[in-house]
């Protein structure tokens, strides 16, 4: 299925930019506080991040890919990180994970494969500015 992967490619376009997690890693929505409501740009950065599914460690950068993964394997791998991370009894877990799986299929629905993206609050659109070799 379509997924957004984390990626290295246009890192550094923006000045806070960061990537935490391992290439090709798949990313989901993180916890995003409070705090920092208004401002995408700030110290934080949970408002430009996704996080990856492993190492729940986050990025500003993400592409599109499509891999050999079944949207059933997703699911059960985003549930397992309600359950266990955040205690969340089973029927809370599934909810929470069908809503962001339809979420993030609706993200990667309407951008091409191999396009880079960042998030800037609750938007998602392709990084401006990258060297001509990896917009692919
Ligand atoms: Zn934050």
């Amino acid at each position: 299925m379509k997924v957004l992967v984390a990626t290295k490619d246009g890192q550094g376009i923006r000045k806070n930019d960061f990537c935490w997690v391992p290439e090709g890693e798949i990313l989901h929505f993180g916890f995003e506080c409070d705090s920092d409501r208004d401002d995408i740009d700030g110290y934080c950065g949970c408002r430009r991040g996704m996080v990856g599914l492993d190492c729940a460690k986050a990025t500003t950068t993400m592409k599109v890919a499509e891999l050999p993964v079944k949207r059933r394997e997703v699911f059960d791998r985003l549930v397992k990180h309600y359950r266990e991370g955040w205690k969340m009894k089973v029927k809370a877990a599934k909810e929470t994970a069908r809503d962001e799986l339809k979420d993030l299929s609706k993200i990667v629905a309407s951008f091409p494969r191999g396009v880079v993206l960042e998030k800037r609050g609750d938007k998602f659109q392709t990084r401006r500015g990258m060297p001509k070799e990896v917009q692919r």
